[in-house]
């Protein structure tokens, strides 16, 4: 599978990059991971957004689904023909939020079962509850014909349980949004939290994302590595850096 990605910031868009956005793809099957700010812009670079199969969102905070309506709206304005639905998964946590998902013709809400796999196109997704002021769920989602995996934490603290959720994922993109010393924060991970996990995982690769506007992001990442302390190519997310996993 190719995952791009369209926007790493966390909590708003900067320098004229946005806010949480992955475009996953597979065997001619595009999933877009995260709706953040820039989503669009950032989309109409790689495709055309009317040819998006499916959405699926970690939870409802702005800046993972800033770009959500305006998706909507352009489904709706530009094709001359209509297209098919879209369907947007979503936990079904938050009614409200839910049922804007929905515009009639243009997008159908669909909600996943967090206790359940979930085969979206060529994926299947196996998902967690996080640690975060709202509901909101890391994906573990594997290539149904090669058996690579990809892990996203979503937005989280850190909690145990998630060394095995990230058990030697190829790709684990996290959300690392502070430098060391913030450990056991209620929404996000640390830089030593992020390169504990990806050892304890064994992950293959590691990208840091949802990242803050106003601190060194390289000591961010000289302070993950020293703490996974191996080979585990390690990147700070960028716009349209695309990885192969
Ligand atoms: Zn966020
Ligand atoms: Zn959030």
């Amino acid at each position: 599978m190719k995952v791009t990605v369209l926007g790493y910031w966390g909590g708003f868009p900067f320098n004229n990059e946005g806010t949480s956005s992955y475009l996953i793809e597979s065997d001619g099957f595009s999933l877009l991971l995260d709706a953040g700010s820039s989503t669009l812009i950032q989309l109409e670079k790689v495709m055309d957004p009317l040819e998006l199969d499916a959405v699926i969102l970690t939870h409802y905070h702005h800046d993972h689904v800033a770009d959500l309506g305006v998706l909507q709206y352009l489904r709706q304005l530009k094709p001359k023909e209509p297209v098919a639905e879209l369907p947007i998964y979503g936990h079904q946590e938050d009614q409200k939020h839910f049922e804007e998902l929905t515009m009639a013709g243009i997008s159908l809400g669909v909600p996943y079962n967090p206790e359940k796999t979930l085969t979206v196109g060529p994926f299947s997704i196996n998902f967690i509850k996080t640690i975060h002021p709202v509901p909101c769920y890391a994906m573990r989602i594997e290539e149904n014909t090669t058996g690579k995996v990809f892990v996203f934490t979503a937005d989280t603290g850190y909690f145990a349980e998630l060394d095995s959720f990230c058990e030697k994922a190829d790709l684990l993109i996290t959300d690392t949004y502070f430098l060391e010393g913030m450990e056991n924060h209620h929404a996000h991970l640390t830089s030593r939290e992020t390169g504990e996990l990806a050892k304890k995982a064994q992950v293959k690769k590691l990208v840091l994302s949802h990242l803050r506007q106003d601190i060194d992001l390289e000591l961010l990442k000289e302070q993950t590595e020293k703490y996974h302390e191996s080979s585990i190519e390690t990147l700070l997310a960028s716009t349209q850096l695309q990885i192969i996993v």
